[in-house]
C-alpha cells in the first residue's frame, strides 16, 4: 500500500536520516517526512543570495567532531562523501595589538605563544590537557550510554543502573572530584584555577558558553565548555574538530545517500502537522495537506515542544510529562552571519596573503571572559550586545569543493542577542548588530570590512521559524543541567522511547545531543528495533505455547 510504512521518521535532519539508514539497514519499508525543500535541517549547506546562487553557505552549523566511527562505518559515510578537514589553530586578534594562536597538535609553538602573555599559563597547558583527557575517558563513553531511568524500581531500569555503576568501576575519587567540579563549576571559576592571563581563559571560554543562554560566570557553563572540547565519543577516536567536505550539508547528504541505499524512501516539502494516536499507542502521521500515512513505529526528530505539545493529542500524555515539556528550556540568542569575502583577512598582529595557517582554523573575536560576560549582560537586560562575541571560521581556506569559483566564506557564530527575539525578525537591529560585529573585526584586519561581497543574517526567529528551532536554541533546547543526562528531555524518557507505545524520540533534545554527531537519531532507532526484537519474540513464544 502506497501510505502504509513499517516506519516513519519525521524531520530530515542528520539526526533523522541516521534513524532512517539503520531502520531500512535492517529490512524495515521507511519513510523520512521533511517539511523544508532540503534535506539536513541545522546541518545544512545552501545558497542564501539570489544574486549570487552559485556561492553555497554552510548555513547554521559548522564544524563537526562528535561524529561517533560506529556510525561512519555502519553507514559507510566515507563511501557517501562523507570526508572531514581537520581545522588550523585557534587564532585571536587583540584590539590592542598582539595575537594568540594555539596549535592543539604542536606543543612546542603553543608554549611559545601562550608565553607571550604568561610563562606560568604556558607551563600549565599540557597539565590542563592532560586533565581533559582525564575527564574525556569518563564523560566520553558516557555519551553512547544510554541514561538510566533513575528512581525507577523496574527489575530492569536496575539492571541497567547497576550496569552502569559497573562501567564506572575504574574511576577513582579524584576522578569523580573532577567532574563533579565540571558539572557544577563556572568556566570562570574553572580558568580562574588553571589560569592567570584574561587573553588565554577568553581563548578557553568561548567553548563554555557557545549554543548557552549563560555567560561565562554562570554555573554549568564549565560542562559545556567539555562537551564541546572533549570530542571523544567513547568509540575508538578522540576526534578533533573539522569542515566537512560540502559544508554541513555534505554530512546530511552522505547520510541520506546511504538512507537511501538501504532503501528508505525520502520526501521533502512533507510537513507533518500531527501524529495519529489511539490508546496510547502511535499508527502513523497526518501531513499539512491532510494526506494520512500509517506506521506501527515513528521516530520524531523535532523539537520537544513541537512533537509532544503540537503533535500529540495532549490526553494521550501523562500529566507529569506534559509539564516538563512545558518547562524545557530553549533559549539560546544567538546569531549566525556568513559573509561571502573578495579576499581573506589581513590581520594587522600577523600579515599574510593567501591561505596562511591562522585563516585555517577558529578566526575569533572573543578577547577576554569580561568581553564575553558584557556581551551576554547586554542580551539578559534586553539588548543585544554592544560588542558580541564570534566563534569565526573560513572553511573555504581548506575545502576548495565548496566554492570552486575561489570565493571565500567566512562563518561566524556569534552570541548574544535576547532570547526573546525568537518571537520577532529584529531585522534592522541583526543588521546593526552584524555591522558592529565586523566593525570590530575590521579594527584588527584592516579592509575586512570592504572585502564582504554578500551577507546572510540569521537571527533567533530565522532559526525557529524556517527550521523548526523553538526558541532559537541551537540544541533543541539548552545544555544546562537539568537538562542533561536522565533528564533529557523528561525523567523516565531519556531513552529515547516516549509515553506513547511505538514512538521513539532522536531529535537533539535527547542525550548526547546537541550537536551533529548522529547518536540520537541512531539510539532511536536502535530502541525500536529492540522492542521490535522483544516483541516478535513474546509473540513467537505465545504461538509455540498455542500450538
Ligand atoms: C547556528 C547553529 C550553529 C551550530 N553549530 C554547530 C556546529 O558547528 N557543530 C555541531 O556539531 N553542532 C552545531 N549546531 C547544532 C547542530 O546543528 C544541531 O544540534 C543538529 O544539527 C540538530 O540535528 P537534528 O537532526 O536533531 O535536528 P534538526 O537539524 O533541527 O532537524 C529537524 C528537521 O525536522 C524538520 N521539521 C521541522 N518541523 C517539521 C514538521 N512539522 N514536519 C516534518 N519535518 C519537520 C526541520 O526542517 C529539520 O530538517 C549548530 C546549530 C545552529 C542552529
Amino acid at each position: 500500500m502506497a501510505n502504509e510504512y513499517d516506519a516513519i521518521i519525521v524531520g530530515g535532519g542528520h539526526n533523522g536520516l541516521v534513524s532512517a539508514a539503520y531502520l531500512a539497514r535492517s529490512g524495515a519499508r521507511t519513510l523520512v517526512l521533511e517539511s523544508r525543500g532540503s534535506l539536513g535541517g541545522a546541518a545544512t549547506t545552501e545558497s542564501p543570495w539570489e544574486d549570487a546562487p552559485h556561492l553555497r553557505v554552510t548555513r547554521l552549523s559548522y564544524v563537526v567532531s562528535l561524529m561517533p566511527p560506529t556510525i561512519v562505518r555502519d553507514l559507510a559515510l566515507e563511501r557517501h562523501g562523507y570526508k572531514v578537514h581537520p581545522m588550523g589553530p585557534y587564532y585571536q586578534a587583540f584590539p590592542e595589538g598582539g595575537s594568540l594562536t594555539i596549535f592543539e597538535d604542536d606543543p612546542k609553538r603553543t608554549h611559545e605563544q601562550l608565553a607571550k602573555f604568561s610563562k606560568k599559563d604556558a607551563d600549565a597547558w599540557p597539565k590542563w590537557n592532560e586533565w581533559l583527557e582525564g575527564i574525556a575517558e569518563v564523560m566520553g563513553p558516557l555519551l553512547t550510554q544510554v541514561p538510566p531511568n533513575i528512581g525507577s524500581h523496574k527489575p530492569s531500569d536496575l539492571i541497567d543502573l547497576a550496569k552502569l555503576a559497573w562501567s564506572q568501576k575504574g574511576i577513582t575519587t579524584r576522578m569523580t572530584a573532577d567532574v563533579t567540579r565540571l558539572l557544577t563549576m563556572s568556566i570562570a571559576d574553572l580558568l580562574d584555577d588553571w589560569f592567570e592571563s584574561p587573553q588565554i581563559k577568553g581563548a578557553l571560554a568561548v567553548n563554555g558558553v557557545i549554543g548557552t543562554w549563560a555567560g561565562p560566570y554562570e554555573p554549568g557553563t564549565a560542562y559545556v565548555m567539555a562537551h564541546h572540547s572533549i570530542g571523544d565519543v567513547g568509540d575508538g577516536q578522540l576526534g578533533s574538530w573539522g569542515y566537512p567536505e560540502g559544508g554541513m550539508g555534505g554530512v546530511s547528504e552522505a547520510i541520506a545517500r546511504s538512507a537511501r541505499g538501504f532503501g528508505a524512501e525520502i520526501r521533502t516539502n512533507a510537513r507533518v502537522s500531527g501524529l495519529k494516536v489511539r490508546g496510547g499507542r502511535v499508527h502513523g502521521v497526518v501531513l499539512e495537506n491532510g494526506d494520512e500515512i500509517a506506521a506501527p513505529l515513528v521516530v520524531t526528530t523535532l523539537h520537544p515542544r513541537t512533537a509532544f505539545l503540537d503533535q500529540i493529542p495532549r490526553h494521550e500524555l501523562p500529566d507529569d510529562f506534559v509539564r516538563d515539556i512545558e518547562h524545557w528550556k530553549t533559549r539560546s540568542g544567538v546569531v549566525k552571519i556568513n559573509l561571502a569575502l573578495g579576499e581573506l583577512p589581513n590581520f594587522t598582529a600577523d600579515p599574510s596573503s593567501g591561505i596562511a595557517e591562522h585563516l585555517t582554523g577558529s578566526v575569533e573575536m572573543a578577547p577576554t571572559m569580561e568581553y564575553i560576560e558584557a556581551a551576554f549582560q547586554d542580551a539578559r537586560v534586553g539588548k543585544p550586545a554592544l560588542m558580541p562575541f564570534s566563534d569565526g571560521v573560513i572553511p573555504t581556506t581548506l575545502d576548495t569543493t565548496l566554492n570552486p569559483d575561489g570565493t571565500h566564506i567566512m562563518s561566524l557564530f556569534t552570541q548574544w542577542v535576547p532570547a526573546e527575539w525568537a518571537d520577532a525578525p529584529h531585522t534592522e537591529e541583526l543588521d546593526a548588530y552584524a555591522d558592529r560585529l565586523i566593525d570590530l573585526y575590521d579594527e584588527v584586519a584592516p579592509g575586512f570590512k570592504s572585502s564582504i561581497l554578500h551577507r546572510d543574517v540569521v537571527g533567533p526567529h530565522e532559526m525557529e521559524q524556517e527550521y523548526g528551532l523553538i526558541g532559537g536554541n541551537i540544541f533543541h533546547g539548552e545544555l544546562s543541567l537539568e537538562q542533561l543526562f536522565h533528564m533529557r528531555p523528561a525523567p523516565g524518557f531519556a531513552d529515547y522511547r516516549t509515553p506513547i507505545a511505538g514512538l521513539y524520540n532522536g531529535s537533539s533534545a535527547t542525550h548526547a545531543g546537541g550537536g551533529v554527531c548522529g547518536i540520537p537519531g541512531w539510539q532511536a532507532a536502535k530502541a525500536a528495533l529492540a522492542d521490535r526484537k522483544r516483541a516478535n519474540g513474546r509473540l513467537r513464544a505465545a504461538l509455540s505455547r498455542r500450538s
